[in-house]
């Protein structure tokens, strides 16, 4: 199967599965996990914070970092399609009390600081209180750029809120940038990472800020029912794919530029690619067709009036030579 659906449909290498099978393991909920110790101090290291914490997921990562910012009654500002406004059910908003203060982004990713800074509430009983700063890196594989993550530092710092940064794919910004992680998380209190996209690993995500901060989510995180016991044998896979998987996300991106203007080439109406994220739009009666096409080719597509095409691990070149084939193919049976 070639799947370009997402980067999260990665399957652990064996080199991985053995460094897996081969973890140190404690009960993590005593604080007695060496690998998820070593994974959270690795965490850390890179991200220039104090410490770390080992998630089961980037949505409950996501979670348990607003619940540590906001309480309450208290709001954070968001982009109208970042994740953890749209696609994690709500769980601020439900679990937490905490109200979203969604904004659009601008065509680059970024939320607008001049548009930010008219949605900050006063200090007012009519309101909520305006606590966080929340962006997403990448944001539909957008890369922000530094000087923009430097200038809502800036900003963040000027009006009291705290900047978190939902880094998903942050090791891809950093990548596609040619910069460390350290480089753009200089600019943010807290982030999250996830260890189970591009990087490869089956389960997994970090959330990293001050040792104050991580002491107080390690309760939101028992609450949330993500504290787990031998989870060395997850952090593992965690481990080797910050040693092993990193650099080569360069090689998605690369494959991801190749798979663009092969299908522009190829009178595809390709929209963007952005790191490993391809977007084309399709005649709306080729959607179907197109996805039962590929689906009989051992190729799976989630095809729609936008359709999104990953690059990661899993598709090497030739695969995606296959799928170009397969496309040039499906094109050519259609009728004029
Ligand atoms: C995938 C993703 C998450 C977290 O997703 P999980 O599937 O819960 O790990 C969070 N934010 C962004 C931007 C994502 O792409």
């Amino acid at each position: 199967m070639i799947d370009l659906r997402s980067d999260t449909v990665t399957r652990p290498s064996a080199a991985m599965l053995s460094a897996m099978m081969a973890a140190e393991t404690g009960d993590d909920v005593y604080g007695d996990d060496p690998t998820v110790n070593a994974l959270e101090a690795k965490a850390a290291a890179l991200s220039g914070k104090e410490a770390a914490l080992f998630l089961p997921t980037g949505t409950q990562a996501n979670l348990v970092a607003l619940l540590c910012h906001c309480q309450r009654g208290e709001e954070y500002i968001v982009g109208q399609l970042a994740h953890n406004y749209k696609y994690e059910a709500g769980g601020a908003a439900v679990l937490g009390s905490i109200q979203p203060q969604p904004i659009l982004a601008a065509k680059d990713g970024t939320l607008p600081l001049d548009v930010v800074e008219q949605f900050i509430k006063p200090d007012d009983f009519h309101f909520a209180m305006t606590r966080l700063l929340s962006l997403e890196n990448t944001h539909n594989g957008k890369v922000l750029p530094l000087a923009y993550l430097q200038e809502a530092w800036a900003f963040t710092r000027s009006h009291k809120l705290a900047l978190h940064v939902d880094g998903a794919r942050i090791f891809n910004a950093a990548v596609a940038l040619g910069v460390t992680l350290r480089d753009l998380t200089q600019y943010c209190d807290t982030l999250t990472i996830c260890l189970s996209k591009g990087l490869g690993t089956p389960v997994g995500s970090l959330l990293c800020g001050s040792k104050d901060y991580i002491e107080r989510a390690k309760r939101w995180r028992k609450m949330t029912g993500g504290a787990m016991r031998q989870s060395g044998i997850l952090a593992a896979a965690g481990l080797y794919a910050l040693e092993h998987n990193v650099t080569r996300l360069q090689d998605d991106h690369d494959n991801a530029a190749w798979l663009a203007a092969q299908l522009k080439a190829a009178g595809v109406q390709v929209s963007s690619q952005n790191t490993n994220m391809v977007f084309v739009r399709l005649p709306a009666h080729q959607a179907e067709p197109l996805k039962a096409w590929m689906r009989g080719k051992g190729i799976v597509l989630h095809t729609g009036a936008v359709t999104r095409l990953v690059t990661h691990l899993d598709v090497d070149r030739p695969a995606l030579e296959k799928v170009v084939a397969e496309w040039k193919a499906f094109l050519a049976s259609q009728p004029d």
